[in-house]
């Protein structure tokens, strides 16, 4: 019977975000008029993980 090897036990690596990808920003379609027309992106923080990329841990 081996000993069994007890990991250590390190912090797994965070997962990235699933809304941003880890980039901690998300693409946020700009709109204006009256008809809110979209005109664009533009990058805008993820609130998901509040810009840090890192999955929030629960
Ligand atoms: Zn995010």
């Amino acid at each position: 019977m081996t000993a069994v090897v007890t990991p250590k036990t390190t912090k797994p690596p965070a997962k990235d975000c699933p809304v941003c990808k880890g980039t901690g920003e998300v693409a946020r379609t700009v709109r204006v008029g009256r008809k809110h027309r979209a005109v664009g992106q533009q990058t805008g923080l993820c609130l998901n993980c509040l810009g840090s990329g890192e999955a929030p841990a629960d």
